[in-house]
């Protein structure tokens, strides 16, 4: 059986995909808990290390034992809002940690690396739906700390041999189906969770940041996928770079856009329950329009989103939030 490497598998993301990869490969998850939870891994045969990245020896030690064929690496810090303030955190953690895991990679000979990346690489449209082609000009050191660490990955591969698929996720949203993991960010800054936390009265209420958008309702439209169907582009693929694929990188996105206040509408179609919102300023650096044109996931991976409904995750989201524990994991 195949060892893999999770990086922040602990996380909202990360945490998926692993359930999807414990039954047919050794999985290692490496997470410093310090945003992801120790209950988001649930399979027993999966092994949790606490840690850091930067931390060199624990990684080279985990190499050692397990010789992993692959890495996926979800590790990073995602508050758009915070790169701009604390940017050193974001390129030390975004950028600079991922170096020392891909020098050990070479160390052992590991070449294959599953990168999750971002439509943030993007920038403000000049065009939409975006493909891979869309030129990439991030407009904040988020997105810039991980655009960096894609061009790294470029260098590797024509030095190293190191073969990468860089995905670019467009909104992730929706939890297990199964509801037994889910989205628990503190703070959480995401508009389904808080429309939803606004229902329950855990949020006092929503602000829909910006209602003079050039867009037909005049808020801001986003492509929201499942984060089961990203978990599975992520199975996808490792199966590809282990069948000899070259370095790709790749949307994911269902191809649809959506907008706030179809959200908010879906929000109140899911829980019966109106959803308490209010209207406010435009939130600085919000492009009008993010879609993605995922054609080439389908291409290169067979990966479609499965779950084309934005309801079907909203659902999803509800009735891990409804459970007993609230949409929140143990402290
Ligand atoms: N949004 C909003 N109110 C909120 C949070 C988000 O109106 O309290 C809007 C935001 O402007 C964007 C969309 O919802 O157009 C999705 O934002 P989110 O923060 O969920 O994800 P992002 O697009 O920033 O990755």
């Amino acid at each position: 059986m195949n060892s893999i490497l999770i990086t922040g598998g602990a996380g909202y993301i990360g945490s998926h995909t692993v359930r999807q990869l414990a039954s047919n490969y050794q999985v290692v998850v490496i997470d410093n808990l310090v945003y992801g939870h120790k209950d988001a891994i649930v399979d027993s045969n999966v092994l949790l290390v606490e840690g850091d990245l930067g931390d060199t020896e624990l990684v080279r030690s985990l190499f050692t034992e397990y010789g992993f064929d692959a890495v996926i690496h979800f590790a990073a810090y995602a508050y758009v809002g915070e790169s701009v303030t604390e940017p050193a955190k974001y390129y030390q953690n975004n950028t600079a940690a991922p170096l020392n895991l891909l020098d050990v990679m070479n160390e052992f000979n590991c070449k294959k690396f599953i990168f999750s990346s971002t439509c943030a690489t993007y920038g403000n449209p000049i065009y939409v739906p975006i493909d891979e082609k869309h030129p990439q000009a991030p407009i904040n050191p988020y997105g810039q700390s991980k655009l960096m660490l894609e061009k790294i990955l470029m260098d590797y591969d024509y030095a190293y041999g190191i073969k990468s698929v860089r995905l670019r996720y467009f909104n992730a949203c929706g939890a297990s189906q199964d509801a037994v993991i889910g989205e628990d960010h503190d703070p959480e800054t995401h508009l389904i969770p808080l429309a939803l936390m606004s229902v329950k009265g855990e949020f006092p209420q929503l602000t829909v940041f910006g209602t003079d958008y050039p867009t037909p309702d005049g808020t801001c439209i986003r492509d929201y996928i499942h984060v089961e169907d990203l978990g599975r582009a992520h199975v996808l693929a490792y199966d590809y770079l282990t069948s000899g694929g070259d370095s790709l990188s790749c949307n994911l996105g269902t191809g649809r856009g959506v907008s706030v206040k179809e959200i908010i509408d879906t929000c109140k179609e899911v829980t019966g329950q109106e959803v308490p919102h209010i209207y406010g300023e435009r939130r600085a650096g919000d492009p009008p329009e993010l879609v993605a044109d995922p054609t080439l996931a389908k291409e290169k991976l067979g990966w479609v989103a499965k779950h084309k409904d934005v309801k079907d995750s909203i659902q999803d989201a509800w009735n891990w939030m409804e459970k007993a524990h609230g949409g929140r994991y143990a402290k």
